[in-house]
């Protein structure tokens, strides 16, 4: 996609601080470091979000995820690590073309936060069901 930031660093139009690269699949810094080593994951081909994924695209940049992983963990020993996706302008994506993030994290005092609330008493047992069932009826083959 021409207009694409992500295409444009694919194609060597725009530089980047490459990690990792293969046939299919790039790793890269993420210029904006919200912690010492975060990565970006990203197919070489343009698709959008999760939701445009397409199953073997997805094996192919979910396969590289161990070895970046990895890779940040001998490099920098980080205490943790999250992935992330936006997928979504409200969920925070800023950038249509599908990449994972790869954030080290290195204790509380990091710059890198996630609210995650528990909402066990919101739902009854049949409700959960019920909400699995409705999901699991849109799942296509
Ligand atoms: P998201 O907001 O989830 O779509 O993430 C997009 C990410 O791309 C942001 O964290 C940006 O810092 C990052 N980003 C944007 N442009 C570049 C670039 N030229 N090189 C590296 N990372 C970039
Ligand atoms: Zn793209």
């Amino acid at each position: 996609m021409s207009d694409c930031i992500f295409c444009k660093i694919v194609n060597g139009e725009i530089p980047a601080a490459k990690v990792y690269e293969d046939e299919n699949v790039l790793a890269f810094l993420d210029i904006s470091q919200v912690t010492k080593g975060h990565t970006l994951i990203i197919p070489k081909v343009h698709q959008e979000n999760m939701y445009e994924l397409t199953p073997s695209v997805a094996e192919k940049v979910f396969a590289v995820v161990p070895k970046v992983a990895n890779a940040i963990r001998k490099q920098f020993s980080p205490v943790g690590l999250n992935m992330l996706s936006n997928t979504g302008e409200a969920a925070g994506q800023s950038v249509f073309h599908l990449h994972l993030h790869l954030l080290p994290r290195y204790g509380h005092e990091d710059d890198f936060g996630l609210k995650w609330s528990t909402n066990i008493d919101k739902y009854t047992q049949q409700e959960m069901q019920e909400m699995a069932q409705g999901i699991a009826n849109n799942i296509e083959n």
